[in-house]
């Protein structure tokens, strides 16, 4: 007979609920039957159970952590042409997805280059790749942080709405350039910025460096600022390259019936 049978499995399944243990809810059974079966000693039972609800909890935290990043689905360094674009080094942006360093002390990556050139791409590997690392990303549009920003400013409630997204390690600010002149007339972005510095990692991308962040911000000053503070701590990649997807028309187009899979296109840059 199974010890199982002996003791009230509804009665463990009640405690472990309510102890939250769900990896354990999980596991226990067939663990237990195996541990009888090959007489574990109560001590490796008991490391066992402990382990599945370790592995248990980290695979729920990285769901989460997923589901409230908003990462563009289905964009990996895996799935990164570096090839693509010979400019930037593969090793220093392993080395940037591996995060630690420049997470912990709040630097920034900034990211230029044309549209279509992988910069979104780019930025949305590396949050998934420090995710699974453990850290909170939140990957946003800045037209739409910006808004939602202007509405917390409105309700005087900025603070607080900056302040809340001190829980994300690194914020990505997808498109700085198109902040509409609407939204550049408020200074909320600079304020997300100012609290930021040198605490909390920011990663964004535009099209221009620099030269039209004009637009995007209330006055010189302020753009000045703005980027000084940005740069500071920073690392900047710059990717000048012709637009990945014109670039594959292009290739499909001109190889008569060759598929523009990324192979060709690494073949010929
Ligand atoms: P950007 O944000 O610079 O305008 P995107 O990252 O949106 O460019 O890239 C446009 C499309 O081309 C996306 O579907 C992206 O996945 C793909 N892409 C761009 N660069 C690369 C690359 N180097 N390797 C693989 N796919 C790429
Ligand atoms: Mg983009």
């Amino acid at each position: 007979m199974k010890t199982t049978d002996k003791i009230d499995a509804a009665r463990i399944e009640l405690l472990l609920g309510e102890l939250r243990l769900s990896g354990v809810r999980l596991v226990w059974a067939a663990l237990a039957e195996t541990a009888d079966k090959e007489g574990w000693p109560a001590a490796r039972f008991l490391a066992a159970l402990a382990e599945q609800e370790m592995v248990e909890r980290s695979r729920r935290r990285f769901e989460r952590h997923l589901e409230e990043a908003r990462l563009p689905p289905g964009k990996t360094l895996d799935a990164f042409d570096f090839a693509a674009v010979p400019m930037i080094s593969k090793a220093q942006v392993m080395a940037l997805a591996a995060g630690d360093a420049w997470i912990d002390k709040g630097a920034n990556l900034l990211c230029f280059g044309p549209p279509g050139g992988g910069k979104s791409h780019l930025a949305a590997a590396l949050g998934l790749a420090l995710i699974e690392k453990g850290w909170r990303v939140l990957f946003a549009r800045t037209t739409d942080l910006v808004q939602k920003l202007q509405i917390a400013r409105r309700d005087l409630a900025l603070e607080a709405a900056i302040a809340k997204l001190d829980k994300y390690h690194l914020l990505i600010l997808d498109d700085l350039a198109y902040v509409t002149k609407d939204q550049a007339e408020t200074s909320v972005l600079f304020e997300l910025i100012s609290a930021r510095y040198e605490r909390r990692s920011m990663l964004i991308t535009a099209n221009q460096p620099f030269g039209e962040w004009g637009k995007v911000f209330p006055d010189q000053a302020m753009t000045l600022a703005a980027i000084d503070r940005l740069v500071h701590h920073s690392t900047i990649l710059e990717m000048n390259v012709d637009s990945y997807r014109r670039k594959a028309a292009v290739e499909k187009a001109r190889g008569a019936g060759r598929p523009a899979t990324r192979a060709t296109i690494k073949g010929t840059s």
